[in-house]
């Protein structure tokens, strides 16, 4: 079968870790071309300045990943779906629930396939967790999610600005995670958001969950972002049949009573690139609010505090 041609758009860091990579290791997609501002092409293909000019240009080209911050997303993907595109999207998917929203019925409208992306879902530790839980139940839970952001944003301005999400960009990997495993509804309670006094959005963050649970399961989540030591993403929980399970390494390794039940490599964006193509074939669409959800219910609720300023 003829793979699917698709172009890029915002060729960052992710795009370039991930993205260009997995395409051009798929015999699903095909890469046609590039959309950036810098001009960055890849494999000698056409690099375009804007998505107009690829679609003036290139009208072949049925579909788009756009893989810029999350501040332009809203705008870029209601241009490509009004081009007639079909678009996978990186995560935050948009800066506000209203621009979600208004893409979700945007596609539904024009009749196009758009694919809101959770990276951190496409991991079999995952999956295993969320089983385990949906039998057992929950009766206490903390995420640790640590990393340093000179490592994983290095230099990257927009992440400090309004909209950025600051240390909830990786945050949020957390919480999409959280929102697939539970087995009843959360909520957030309550946020403290530590402040750099020279930035705009946090780089530590406490949240407090609840439930509507009868037995009130302790749920909490501490994010930071000047971790050096080492990437910590971790779930620990102890569920109510007294199992404890530690989930690691993002979703990637999963030990239940200190014995290990699962670990694998990092196959998260082959197997969302695998998914599209499922979605492409479906002509469906998928994309999960909630942890965006959550997300802004910690800006909502949190408590701010300054820290100390932060410079590169
Ligand atoms: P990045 O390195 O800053 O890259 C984003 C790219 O988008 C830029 O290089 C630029 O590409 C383009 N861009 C930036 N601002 C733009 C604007 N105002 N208008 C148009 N294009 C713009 O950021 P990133 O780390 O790749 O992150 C991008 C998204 O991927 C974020 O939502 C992030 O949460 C997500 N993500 C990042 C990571 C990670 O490890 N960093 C992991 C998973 C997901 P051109 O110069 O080519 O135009």
């Amino acid at each position: 079968m003829a793979r699917h041609k698709i172009a890029v758009i915002g060729v960052g860091k992710i795009a370039q870790d991930q993205h260009l990579p997995v395409i051009d290791a798929s015999d699903a997609f095909e890469l046609a071309a590039t959309v950036s501002t810098r001009g960055l092409s890849h494999n000698g293909l056409p690099a375009f300045r804007t998505p107009a000019e690829l679609y003036a240009a290139l009208p072949d080209v049925k579909l788009v990943s756009i893989c810029t911050p999350p501040g332009i997303r809203h705008q870029y993907v209601r241009e490509a779906l009004a081009a007639g595109k079909d678009v996978m999207m990186e995560k935050p998917p948009t800066t506000t629930i209203s621009e979600l929203d208004d893409l979700i019925a945007e596609a539904r409208k024009r009749g196009r396939v758009l694919y809101q992306t959770w990276h951190s879902q496409f991991n079999e530790a995952v999956d295993r967790t969320r089983a385990i839980l949906a039998e057992e139940g929950v009766s206490t839970l903390r995420i640790d999610w640590r990393e340093s952001v000179r490592k994983w944003h290095p230099g990257q301005d927009w992440v400090w600005e309004p909209g950025g999400f600051g240390v909830c960009d990786p945050g949020i990997n957390a919480l999409s995670i959280f929102s697939k495993i539970m087995p009843f509804p959360v909520f957030v309670q309550s946020a403290r958001l530590t402040f750099p006094a020279n930035r705009q959005t946090p780089v530590d963050v406490e949240i407090t969950f609840k439930s509507d649970q009868k037995h009130a399961p302790q749920l909490s989540a501490g994010f930071n972002w000047l971790e050096e030591s080492g990437e910590i993403w971790t779930f620990s929980i102890l569920t109510r049949a007294g199992n404890t399970l530690l989930l690691e390494g993002g979703g990637r390794r999963l030990s239940v009573n200190g014995e290990l039940v699962v670990e694998h490599g990092d196959h998260e964006y082959g197997a969302m690139y695998a998914h599209f193509a499922r979605l492409l074939d479906g002509k469906k669409s998928d994309v999960d609010a909630a942890p965006l959800r959550l997300m802004s219910d910690v800006f909502l609720l949190g408590a701010r505090e300054n820290g100390p300023e932060f410079e590169w």
